[in-house]
């Protein structure tokens, strides 16, 4: 039972659930991939750039389904390196697709980028987007999430975090894909080049959450 008159101990006892975490997979609890877990159907139209000064955000449209849930895609942004880590490994880029429900409700699906081959979709998209803010106007740029993931064969992992740059906003449901995507060494470094600044968050402790992998 709560304790009103030591308000200040409440804090103790709420865990400060916070992203991004290191995944440990032993730890995780595995349950099987539902093909109504995530449908992302829609491809996203991008539709403005914003500049936030340590990132670039870039906002679109578009719906996904998540757990029976409808979700309006808002933005998508990149750090460098990864926030997220797998078993303490780092890769070089991450990517955010920020979504939003009706009730407010903030879901990121977040996907790991590896060196390897070109990727088409990103330089597709990065082809279709000027460098900097000033020159927006009009945007064509398109992304799937499925064109992205769908041929990766990957698991996901889901845990409950937060936003992770202020105001840290809690009770993000975070979305994982395990696999990474690949881009190329000049494509990163084309990509890196619209972003002056290291932009990770360190990462924050685990607590008592648990991390659900389904596995596909
Ligand atoms: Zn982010």
């Amino acid at each position: 039972m709560l304790n009103y008159e030591q308000q200040e101990r409440w804090s103790k006892i709420v865990p400060n659930w916070q992203s991004p975490i290191n995944i440990i997979t032993t730890d995780t609890i595995k349950e099987k991939w539902n093909k109504d877990l995530l449908i992302f159907d829609e491809e996203y139209k991008f539709i403005n750039i914003l500049n936030k000064g340590n990132n670039l955000q870039y906002d679109g449209r578009g719906v996904a389904i998540i757990e029976g849930r409808k979700f309006d895609f808002q933005q998508l942004h990149f750090h460098f390196p990864a926030e997220h880590q797998i078993d303490g490994q780092v890769y070089p880029m991450e990517l955010h697709f920020v979504h939003q429900n009706i009730i407010g409700q903030i879901t990121v699906v977040a996907l790991f980028v590896e060196l390897g081959d070109f990727n088409r979709e990103l330089g597709d998209f990065f082809r279709d987007f000027p460098a900097v803010e000033s020159e927006k106007d009009p945007f064509s740029a398109k992304l799937s999430l499925d064109g992205l993931i769908g041929n990766l064969d990957s698991g996901v992992y889901h845990y409950l975090g937060s936003l992770t740059t202020p105001p840290l906003v809690k009770n993000v449901e975070w979305w994982v894909i395990q696999k990474a995507i690949t881009v190329s060494s000049e494509q990163l470094e084309g990509i890196k080049k619209r972003f002056q600044h290291k932009n990770a968050r360190e990462i924050q402790k685990v607590n008592e959450r648990k991390v659900i992998y389904y596995e596909n």
